[in-house]
């Protein structure tokens, strides 16, 4: 089989493929998208809250935390550009009561570190004209928060890399990648592409790809599934913005909030439940064999051990009798007047690849490593879509900066921040 010759091939047509095959594409590079399914966007990407974060929640210092706050600005900017629905609406974070306002002003302070602008603590009483259901004490107020619609803009940007002269080939699962010292093969069930580099945006199964080239053996992905409660008053919205109160924050993947869509529904939600299969989406998993290999690692039950938090969330699946009741607890911590019957479980299910170490602590931030001829973006957790555009910039700059023409020494990526 004749084997069509690129510069550059992203496996995965989420965002964050999408993104750099733009970005690279840009930069007038032959590049091919491979993705397993007939569109882009219909896992994570097409399947989140469709916030657009401000970056106050990150760990000052990391990659994660840099790559928020710029790209919260760059996806405001592409989104006016592109006439993708957006809206800057931004976000609240609630103290509940007086005790916790000094906790709220440490986030302010780890926001401000971050260089979220403009970000300011008001009581919750001054509010009430713009969010007379809002619930609490004092908010810490972010106003670049802002909500758009994701799968929009996943394909925005795949269709923008192909105008620029890229290429995106549907149905094709990436099934071996064949590294040698002057290029790469990638081998899909129907086709062989060759090229120069290889980047491994695959998501949910970014960790496979990266094992299948003797990498990242240290993590493991563990697949947690979150579902979303939809407020079914009519009238408008009881909510327009974005809000979570301050003891969510800390949780992994920030924990229950409310957000308006841009489509005009108030989601409370995501939970995050572990599941044995990384495309669980309806709670139903028929793959035994990915169940059982999943089930039979001892580092998942440490991962469970260690981190006390994700056994707490871990009992909050859908099925079970309490999960009603809980989503319309947490609702009610943030907002007034929400009855339990206006809440029902909505159609929105997205899985979180949570990367964690075999001693079983969770990755924090995002990672990113390399062969030479491969590079693999590994634990693209929330705020990945806000992070998506500034990431693409990331990785192609240090692309050109280290390239020797079409040939990229991607040794230099690993563990760089
Ligand atoms: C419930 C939930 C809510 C979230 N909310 C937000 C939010 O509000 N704001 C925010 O910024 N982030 C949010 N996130 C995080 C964000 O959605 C993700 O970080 C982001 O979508 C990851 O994009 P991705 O391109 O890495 O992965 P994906 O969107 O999963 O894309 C990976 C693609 O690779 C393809 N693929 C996989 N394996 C192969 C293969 N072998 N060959 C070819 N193709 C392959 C898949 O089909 C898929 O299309 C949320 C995540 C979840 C789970």
């Amino acid at each position: 089989m004749m084997e069509q010759s690129y510069d550059v091939i992203i496996i995965g047509g989420g965002v964050v493929g999408c993104a750099v095959a733009r970005s690279l594409a840009f930069q007038r590079c032959k590049v091919l998208l491979l993705e397993k399914e007939p569109d882009v966007g219909l896992h994570t990407s097409g399947r989140n809250s469709g916030i657009v974060h401000a970056g106050f929640h990150a760990t000052p210092g990391t990659l994660t935390a840099r790559l928020c706050v710029e790209g919260n600005h760059a996806i405001r900017k592409y989104a006016e550009s592109q006439n993708i629905p957006f809206e800057q609406v931004g976000t609240y974070v609630v103290a509940v009561d007086e005790s916790q306002v000094p906790a709220l002003q440490d986030l302010k302070g780890q926001g401000d570190r971050n260089g979220v602008p403009n970000l300011s603590l008001i009581p919750v009483s001054k509010l009430q004209k713009k969010e007379p259901h809002l619930n609490g004490h004092t908010a810490l107020y972010a106003p670049t928060g802002a909500i758009i619609d994701s799968r929009a803009l996943t394909k925005a940007l795949a269709n923008d890399a192909c105008r620029s002269g890229g290429s995106v080939l549907y149905w094709q699962e990436v099934k071996e990648i064949q590294e040698r010292a002057d290029a790469v093969t990638v081998v899909t069930r129907d086709g062989r592409y060759r090229a120069d580099l290889v980047v491994n945006c695959a998501g949910l199964y970014a960790d496979r790809v990266a094992h299948s080239m003797g990498i990242g053996g240290e993590y493991l992905m563990v697949p947690f599934r979150g579902i979303y409660f939809t407020v079914t008053r009519s009238g408008p919205p009881i909510f327009h913005s974005i809000v979570s109160s301050l003891s969510n924050v800390s949780l992994p993947f920030f924990g229950v909030h409310v957000t308006r869509t841009i489509h005009g529904a108030v989601l409370v939600g995501p939970s995050a439940v572990p599941v044995l299969d990384r495309e669980a989406y309806n709670g139903f998993h028929n793959r035994f064999s990915s169940m059982a290999k999943f089930a039979s690692q001892q580092v998942v039950w440490k991962a469970l051990l260690r981190n006390r938090q994700l056994l707490r969330l871990a009992w909050k699946d859908d099925s079970h009798p309490q999960t009603h009741e809980y989503f319309w607890r947490e609702a009610c911590n943030v907002l007034r007047g929400l009855e339990m019957q206006e809440l029902s479980l909505g159609s929105r299910v997205g899985i979180h690849p949570q990367l964690i170490r075999t001693d079983g602590h969770l990755v924090d931030d995002l990672i990113v490593e390399s062969t030479n001829r491969t590079i693999h973006v590994l634990n693209m957790v929330s705020p990945g879509m806000t992070c998506a555009l500034s990431f693409a910039k990331w990785l192609t700059d240090r692309m050109q900066g280290s390239g020797q023409g079409a040939r990229f020494k991607t040794s230099y990526w690993a563990n760089v921040s």
